[in-house]
């Protein structure tokens, strides 16, 4: 490993793009298929990762989906975040938001309270077995219809105090964010925070992010980089401190590139974009590993890739306290490695 590797890997870091079902490796879902007799279409792991061969975000979808057959019980969704929590604390993770999906699994009659409680058993054991604090933030499936979003928020209001926010994904073809405005105003007034896809290159993404901006006044954006087509925008979202979940290896798998020019002239502007691994058994790389592909690309030395990991706590939805220490642990872990930090 290199030395610009290692000092990724061993950053203190926050995972705040991260969705719990993207995680599924081919190995545990052969696990999971046999304790709930499920047949699966592919005989063995590298049959299963053939199939990860997605050229945009529609492709991979279609994966996507179908792969999450496998899991049925509380116990299923505990260790499958659970394989994830244990990835993080070898990739630097001290702090996860984590996306789930509740619809991907009511809709095939799957208990909503058998996927938030095998996720929570896991949160609840990462804190206490591995230091990390892993939070939860329930997404809406942008494709199926503003009702059945209300009614899953409806529905996850009993567990209120184990979500810390909600954010939308899916295909964002012809289902902009405003479907959704009476849904996250609903959430809003909950005490949820709010954040949603603006996914990279879709027709009429910046019209969407000016919306999610404007309109929907989200705390947070996943993806969203395509708002440097818009100075105005960019001004507005530097002046609100919000934060950006990039992907640099997810986008070079959904679209040509992984938008590092992009990140990085958002971030040598100031805004706060974080980089993240979006769907990391899919796309090969945990959130470490992105950091080390995106300096590969755009040149980042130790100094950038620290500021990244202070974005990732500054974006977060911690208390002002403990994200304070989070960032001075950046700063001293810098110090140590004498890697001395401009902003
Ligand atoms: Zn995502």
């Amino acid at each position: 490993m290199s030395d610009l590797a290692a000092f990724a890997f061993g950053l203190p870091k926050a995972e705040l793009h991260l969705h719990l079902e993207g995680t599924l490796e081919p190995e545990l879902k052969f696990e999971l298929a046999a304790r709930n007799g499920i047949q699966l279409a592919q005989t063995s792991v590298e049959e299963v990762r053939a199939t990860y061969d997605f050229t945009d975000l529609t492709s991979f979808l279609a994966v996507y989906y179908p792969a999450m057959e496998v899991l049925q019980t509380a116990d299923d969704f505990h260790d499958l975040a659970w394989a994830y929590l244990l990835r993080a604390k070898e990739q630097g993770v001290v702090h996860a938001e984590m996306f789930f999906d509740p619809q991907a699994h009511t809709s095939r009659v799957v208990p909503f309270s058998a996927v938030i409680g095998g996720y929570r058993r896991a949160a609840v054991r990462a804190q206490d077995e591995l230091g990390i604090s892993a939070e939860l933030i329930l997404c809406f499936l942008r494709d199926f219809s503003a009702e059945f979003a209300m009614a899953t928020l409806m529905e996850a209001l009993e567990y209120k105090q184990w979500i810390v926010g909600v954010g939308l994904d899916s295909d964002e073809r012809d289902n902009p964010p405003s479907k959704f405005a009476a849904v996250f105003a609903r959430a809003k007034s909950e005490g949820f925070f709010l954040t949603m896809h603006c996914d990279i290159d879709q027709v009429g993404s910046i019209d969407n992010i000016g919306e999610v901006l404007r309109d929907i006044r989200v705390d947070r954006i996943d993806h969203g980089t395509n708002i440097v087509e818009d100075p105005a925008l960019v001004a507005l979202a530097k002046e609100r401190g919000l934060g950006f979940t990039c992907c640099p290896v997810s986008n070079s798998f959904v679209t040509e590139q992984m938008k590092a020019d992009e990140i990085v002239t958002l971030l040598r502007e100031g805004v706060r974009v974080t980089v993240n691994s979006d769907d990391p058994a899919y796309f090969g790389a945990y959130v470490a590993e992105n950091y080390v592909a995106l300096a590969a690309q755009a040149g980042l030395d130790e100094a950038d890739l620290a500021q990244l990991a202070i974005n990732s706590f500054e974006a977060s939805w911690l208390t002002p306290a403990r994200r304070d220490a989070y960032v001075s642990a950046v700063r001293d872990y810098a110090a140590e490695h004498g890697v001395s930090l401009s902003r």
